[in-house]
């Protein structure tokens, strides 16, 4: 049931949406909780506040999770910098869970390289490329550095093949390479495409 890893060390979860991230992060997280070990999940929230969540597959599956606004609020939580910490005396937890952990800063990086270096399992699951194929944001530093590192695909919408990047359709044409990450009033929508059917208008 536990790591093949001694000690702490960070496990990433990587590949375009709808490769089963989520899933995998759900499977490994409740085969810990089976364990009797103590975990924490955490999600970035779309809101500025922290709340109780889930962390949920696009098959339907879910765990309990803590949505936070960033690196920083996991920081106040699990070290106890801040009144978040149920119980300040508390030890760390021995797994720690992110999803999404790609919409994270550059705060996440020394974070989970403490939280691993004493001691924490730390899995993080996320975007590896963002809709460009460009790497995305801490992740390549993170996929350097951790211990374990599982790149999933999924299918390709156009031909089946082994999905690699996530394909951004705006009013059901590709996206252009320098359209915003957020684009408000705009028909948008992802599908998971090999590399040869990923495209970005320029
Ligand atoms: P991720 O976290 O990587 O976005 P999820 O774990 O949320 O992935 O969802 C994976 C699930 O999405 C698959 O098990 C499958 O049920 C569903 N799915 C929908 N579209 C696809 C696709 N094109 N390729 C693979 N799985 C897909």
């Amino acid at each position: 049931l536990k790591s093949p890893y001694h000690g702490g060390h960070l496990e990433v979860i990587v590949g375009p949406m709808f490769s089963g991230k989520s899933e995998e992060l759900i499977r490994r997280v409740t085969r810990a909780v089976i364990a009797r070990q103590r975990v924490a999940v955490f999600k970035p929230a779309l809101d500025d506040r922290y709340h109780a969540a889930q962390v949920a597959s696009h098959a339907g599956r879910a765990i309990e999770a803590l949505a936070v606004q960033d690196a920083a609020a996991i920081r106040a939580h699990l070290l106890g910098e801040g009144a978040l910490l149920p119980d300040p005396g508390q030890a760390l937890p021995d797994l720690v869970g992110i999803d999404e952990a790609q919409f994270f800063g550059p705060e996440l990086g020394p974070l989970v390289l403490e939280l691993a270096g004493a001691g924490v399992r730390v899995i993080l699951a996320g975007l590896d490329l963002d809709f460009r194929a460009e790497p995305f944001g801490c992740m390549p530093d993170l996929l350097a550095r951790a211990e374990s590192v599982e790149k999933l695909t999924a299918i390709c919408t156009v031909c089946g093949a082994p999905a690699t990047r996530s394909q951004r359709l705006i009013g059901g044409q590709p996206a252009r390479f320098d359209d915003p990450v957020v684009l408000v009033g705009a028909q948008e929508a992802y599908e998971a495409r090999c590399r040869v059917h990923h495209t970005v208008r320029r």
